[in-house]
């Protein structure tokens, strides 16, 4: 599960409930020592997943190349075959991952003769390559060009390699400047209102972090006060282009101001892996059921000098991948199914969902034959008896049908649908969703307040995310759910596809 300021604004995202509920179905039964036997079993696996030789977990390290290959083996013994579709790699399906940290920045500004060097109070600048330098004004041949609070779209072309001056305008400015970017400014030197509003940028943009190489934007942008920028243009000139930006007639300007921008980043550029397994199913072409967890986590995350600084993310996500595998087993060994069953393991969901991303970019199955999705993030919180946090409802009817007769089946009480909603943008299921995946997240760690507020306060992404103390009585019964479900929706029968799968 990714915090929540790593997000956009949340849209609420209400689903309305089926008005009428038909005569219940029987309830399902299993046999207690079944259930003690089945937490034995993710307790052991969880164990061996949050272990400290794991280190956390970290995309990139060596405990992360131990965990997912941990999981292949695990795949393998409980019966799974590859689902990559591709002879050349058996379990693994690459996602090639960009680490970029800012290192040094310069910005200089020039007026006439004069050439001052902005201070880093008052300055800052961001490159994802390893040196961008771009320069600009009298006598460069590239013009410095004031936009005010536009985004540059009325200059068309005429910006292509141009370095644009933007005025901040909180809520806009990301889209202003990628607007500027695609229209092949050079560099974009953002004037931000005060020292407190550049702190406030320098701190996103200076944590270390992680994207897809394939959603590499290459730019260079930079930031200056407006008190900084007031004092190399002149006070009072600045003042008046500030005006005039603030008019309905204002178009841009060429500005006669000498621009020197320069920054360089440590890039590490490396492989992860998604790991991939499947149940093949008997009716070949009839669509597919995927079950997803992450298994990535944060490595290190305590306090420099603190006794244990690994987050072990037992609960998220060993717990997840846990209930993967027993799941796999559990399915493997009953009834045949008619729909292949895909298990995969992702990567690099902490900082930013971006093993899914890449899985929905090059999908080892076409996504319009997955019929239902189930992510498994955090899911040993809740005892036994919770009720069940339903996020992703209100996307697909007749998939929310089946979950809420689910629930009844197995007399379970549907949760707290505000607090599962707020969850759906944080994790791997909305990847999914936002490319016409049915995909729900069905655990009781989400179903009320009562029972996560706890877990969040006390150990979420914290070292004391650990086996110890954890409990597995919800997650015994959601894993009973998911296996019910799975193969009522492994079954056309019973679950006809909404759209007919392609081949
Ligand atoms: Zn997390």
């Amino acid at each position: 599960m990714i915090p929540s300021r790593w997000l956009p604004l949340l849209a609420l995202l209400l689903g309305s409930l089926a008005a009428c509920a038909p005569a219940p179905p029987p309830t399902v039964s299993v046999p207690v020592d079944d259930r003690a036997e089945i937490a034995a079993r993710l307790e052991a696996d969880i164990a061996a997943l949050a272990s400290d030789a794991l280190a956390g977990r970290k995309p990139g390290t060596q405990g992360g190349r131990d965990t997912y290959a941990w999981i292949e083996q695990r795949m393998g013994e409980v019966g799974l075959v590859s689902g990559t579709n591709d002879p050349g790699s058996y379990w693994r399906l690459p996602v090639d991952l960009l680490g970029v940290e800012p290192e040094s920045a310069e910005l200089v500004l020039g007026q006439g003769r004069r050439r001052v060097v902005v201070p880093a109070s008052d300055a800052a600048v961001f490159t994802p390559r390893r040196r961008a330098l771009a320069f600009g004004g009298p006598g460069t041949g590239v013009p410095v060009v004031f936009v005010g609070y536009g985004d540059g779209s009325v200059l068309g072309d005429a910006l292509a390699g141009a370095v644009a001056v933007m005025l901040a305008d909180p809520g806009r400015d990301t889209a202003r400047r990628d607007a500027l970017f695609h229209q092949r400014a050079t560099a974009v030197l953002t004037v931000v209102p005060d020292s407190e509003a550049l702190a406030a940028v320098r701190a996103a943009a200076e944590r270390p972090r992680l994207q897809l190489v394939s959603e590499e934007e290459d730019n260079l942008a930079a930031y200056i006060t407006d008190k900084a920028c007031a004092e190399v243009i002149g006070a009072r000139r600045w003042a008046s282009w500030k005006a005039e930006a603030a008019t309905q007639a204002f178009a841009p300007i060429e500005l006669n101001l000498s621009v020197s921008i320069e920054a360089t980043s440590d890039r590490r550029e490396f492989a992860s892996q998604n790991i991939i397994g499947m149940i093949p199913g008997s009716v070949p072409g009839s669509g597919a059921v995927l079950v997803l967890g992450h298994w990535d986590h944060l490595g290190e995350c305590g306090p420099q000098g603190a006794v244990d600084r690994i987050c072990n993310g037992a609960a998220d996500n060993a717990s997840g991948i846990a209930m993967m595998l027993e799941l796999a087993r559990r399915l493997k060994g009953g009834a045949p199914l008619a729909r292949d069953v895909y298990f995969l393991a992702t990567t690099a969901e902490e900082p930013g969902l971006l093993g899914i991303r890449a899985f929905v970019k090059d999908p080892p199955l076409p996504l319009t034959g997955i019929v239902a999705a189930f992510n498994l993030d955090m899911m040993a919180v809740a005892p036994a008896g919770s009720p069940v946090g339903f996020i992703g409802r209100g996307k697909d009817e007749m998939l929310d049908a089946a979950v809420l007769a689910a629930l009844r089946r197995h007399d379970r009480a549907l949760g707290d649908q505000n607090l599962a909603d707020s969850f759906l943008m944080r994790q791997d299921g909305w990847a999914l969703v936002q490319a016409d995946v049915p995909a729900v997240l069905l655990s009781s760690t989400y179903g009320s307040r009562p029972i996560l507020d706890p877990f969040i306060a006390a150990r979420y992404h914290q070292p004391s995310d650990e086996v110890s103390g954890m409990e597995l009585g919800g997650a015994v019964e959601d894993l009973l759910l998911h296996e019910d479900l799975i193969r009522e929706i492994a079954d056309p029968a019973r679950y006809p596809a909404s759209t007919p799968p392609r081949p």
